[in-house]
């Protein structure tokens, strides 16, 4: 369900600007990690009380941890899964200056509904 309610909250207090993002020091090593793999998700998984598995629980279940071996779930989220390796490189991050330098998608855009948290380039 995204919750839509507090968007202008967002707009007005979350969402970055061009200066917000050209303010902070960036590595190269922080630049080029963006470019691979999601900061914020990548290496997590939440495992539920029944034994379901997620790399993020926006997205849809891993397998078990009682049927599946972990190996074999992490080979899954590298291949198939959605978060561990989700980039800003779809639009409009994907044509923005910022691509790399902006954190790495969160869970704040799952519910809000939009690919970016800016004001630099509208998603509309
Ligand atoms: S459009 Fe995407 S890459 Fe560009 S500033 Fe906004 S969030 Fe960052």
């Amino acid at each position: 369900m995204k919750s839509n309610g507090n968007i202008n909250f967002f707009e007005e207090n979350v969402f970055l600007t061009s200066k917000d993002i050209l303010s902070v020091h960036i590595g190269l090593k922080d630049f080029f990690r963006k470019q691979v793999l999601n900061e914020n998700d990548f290496g997590k998984i939440t495992i539920q009380s029944n034994g379901d598995v997620y790399a993020n629980v926006h997205y849809p279940v891993l397998g078990n941890i009682y049927t599946h071996r972990i190996y074999w779930l992490i080979q899954r989220e590298i291949s198939e899964g959605q978060s561990w390796l989700r980039l800003r490189n779809s639009e409009p991050c994907k044509q923005c200056i910022c691509q790399w330098l902006c954190p790495s998608p969160s869970d704040y855009e799952i519910e809000i509904g939009r690919p970016n948290l800016c004001n630099v380039k509208s998603s509309k």
